[in-house]
């Protein structure tokens, strides 16, 4: 009887220091799961170290490793969609190199899918130790108003460490949108999702490729990509504002009516102009943001471009 297969997806970033510790976890948890065939397939997304080298170092010695590397850094969603495509296992899990998601946990994954009847195993964090306080109070933020105005679930604290069956990441390829937001992605496709809770683990070696500013910008993606409500705050000021105007001619009107109309007010006038400039740009600017990223939509370039790899796929388009 030919055993199920596990493919693991691993983005990669400039990773080289890590990239050994990983191997080694793989191994183990390999070991862990005997009754399943497992391989991995590192995604090098535009490394500019020696993490191709390495990836190669390894398929060299163990034919369980597979890449697949970019021409250039397309982003981590990109690097996951592209190991989503070459992932040929009978279950598909993601998860990052730093062993911030450890795969020791993936036992633990695979007994919900296939005893417990789950469509995937994801995990989330409990605890954001080793977190500047900052990005966590903003991350907080970020899923309380994502949950607030997206009809999509998406957990506080989900990391996008995740197993799942063949059926749930074919839906996910069929989601073959250019501005990806995999938290999103996960929870629009639905199925039944089981939570696994661990304790934030810190990165083992290398530095985060995140920044404040690339968070910020891709919660920005993430609200633009899953929700509309956004649009809705132009027409909810206006209609705002229009009452405020019309409250405010009556009281002009009638102050007139009892008191004459002495020339007055000119500082007045000016914050009104002032504001009233201010709402209509930030509304402009709202509906500039959901016309460019439906501008990068209607272009359909490809999510990313494979420059080498070492898996054979059947009808490759690229
Ligand atoms: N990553 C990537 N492309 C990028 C940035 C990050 O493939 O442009 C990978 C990175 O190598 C790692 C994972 O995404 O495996 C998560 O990145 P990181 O650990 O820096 O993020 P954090 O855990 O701090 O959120
Ligand atoms: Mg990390």
């Amino acid at each position: 009887m030919t055993k199920e297969k596990i493919s693991l997806v691993v983005p990669c970033y400039n990773e080289e220091e890590v990239l050994p510790y990983f191997y080694e976890e793989f191994c183990k948890v390999a070991l862990d799961l005997p009754e399943y065939s497992l391989e991995v397939i590192f995604v090098n997304d535009g490394s500019k170290d020696r993490t191709l080298e390495i990836v190669k170092d390894f398929a060299e010695r163990d034919q369980r490793v597979k890449y697949v590397s970019f021409s250039r850094n397309f982003g981590k969603e990109a690097a996951i969609y592209a190991g989503f495509e070459h992932a040929d296992g009978d279950y598909v899990a993601m998860m990052d190199a730093d062993l911030q998601d450890p795969p020791a946990l993936l036992p633990q994954m695979v007994k919900a899918i296939k005893e417990e009847g789950y469509d995937s195993a994801a995990t989330r964090r409990v605890t954001r130790k080793g977190e500047p306080p900052v990005r966590s109070f903003f991350a907080r933020r970020f899923y309380r108003l994502m949950n607030r105005i997206s009809t999509t679930e998406i957990m506080d604290g989900a990391r996008d460490y995740r197993l799942m069956t063949r059926q749930f990441k074919d839906s996910i390829m069929e989601m073959r949108e250019y501005n990806r937001f995999s938290k999103g992605i996960f929870g629009w496709v639905g199925f039944r999702t089981k939570w696994i809770e661990f304790e934030n683990v810190e990165r083992k070696a290398g530095e985060t490729k995140w920044s404040f500013w690339k968070l910020l910008l891709y919660s920005i993606e993430g609200i633009i990509g899953f929700s509309t409500a956004p649009l809705a705050i132009a027409s909810v000021l206006g209609l705002i504002v229009c009452c405020a105007a019309f409250i405010f001619l009556i009281i002009i009107l009638v102050r007139t009516i009892c008191f004459g109309d002495p020339v007055a007010g000119w500082p007045s006038m000016t914050c009104i102009i002032l504001m009233l400039g201010g709402i209509q740009l930030f509304c402009m600017g709202i509906l500039g943001m959901y016309l460019s990223k439906t501008y990068l939509e209607a272009k359909g370039r490809p999510i990313y471009i494979c420059k080498e790899t070492n898996i054979k796929r059947k009808g490759s388009e690229i």
